[in-house]
């Protein structure tokens, strides 16, 4: 094999093993981001129950001013009720009274309903604040977890990239340039394998005279179909 095929050989193996690094180190960095979508969600059930807190307070707030104002209605009236000289006023105010009386009864009944309802919501955050607590936690350690993989992926990539740039150093740019163009045409494959007289790029027939041209292994062999670059195995080669 001649020496930039050798080279380019030995360069798509460190680009290959960079690209399944950096997919792993990408998933993982995916698979954090889901772990801080999931506590994000919590603090906005939290907030979004917090807010429904408040809103049912104020219409608490606002009945009981309500029941308030008809309780002292209700008062007036009797206080009212005991001057009064003709039958048919007294008729009239205590026809008042009683329909104030009903209403205030329908508040009552409203204000329990918003008094149970608070709690309702209270309860429920409390829950969720527990629940999100726990897994506060467990995100944390989750994250320690996938951050040292992560490290070491990055140490790993780091390694290999020292390795690739004195590869690439020995490679004529125009070498280099085309390599890059095919692996990026290719499916991150730009060298590949022929063996029985076939490319196992794309699996298709060399012609004969291409295939001859390998086993001289001094100049750089394309495949006709698919315009990889070709080598053989060093078993084959020799036979
Ligand atoms: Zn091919």
């Amino acid at each position: 094999m001649g020496k930039n095929l050798k080279l380019l050989e030995e360069l798509q193996g460190i680009d290959l093993k960079l690209d399944t690094w950096r997919g792993e180190k990408d998933a993982l960095l995916s698979e954090i981001e889901v772990l801080e979508e999931k506590l994000e969600g919590i603090i906005t059930s939290i907030a979004l129950k917090n807010a429904g807190l408040v809103t049912v307070e104020e219409e608490k707030l606002a009945l009981e001013a309500n029941l308030a104002a008809e309780a002292d209605n209700i008062e007036k009236s009797e206080v009212r009720l005991r001057d009064i000289k003709t039958q048919k006023e007294y008729q009239a105010v205590s026809k008042e009274i009683a329909t104030a009386r009903k209403i205030k009864g329908e508040m009552e009944e409203q204000l329990l309903q918003k008094i149970a309802l608070a709690e309702e919501i209270k309860a429920s955050v409390l829950e969720i604040e527990e629940n999100s607590k726990t897994m506060t936690v467990q995100v944390a350690s989750q994250k320690v977890e996938i951050q040292a993989k992560i490290e070491k992926l990055e140490s790993g990539i780091v390694t290999d990239i020292a390795t690739r740039q004195s590869t690439v150093k020995s490679l004529p740019a125009s070498v280099l340039k085309r390599y890059e163009m095919l692996r990026e045409k290719r499916q991150g494959i730009a060298v590949v394998e022929a063996s029985n007289g076939s490319c196992l790029g794309c699996n298709m027939n060399l012609p004969p005279q291409v295939y001859n041209n390998l086993f001289k292994g001094d100049s750089l062999i394309v495949c006709p179909h698919c315009q990889r670059l070709l080598f053989l195995r060093k078993d084959q080669a020799e036979n």
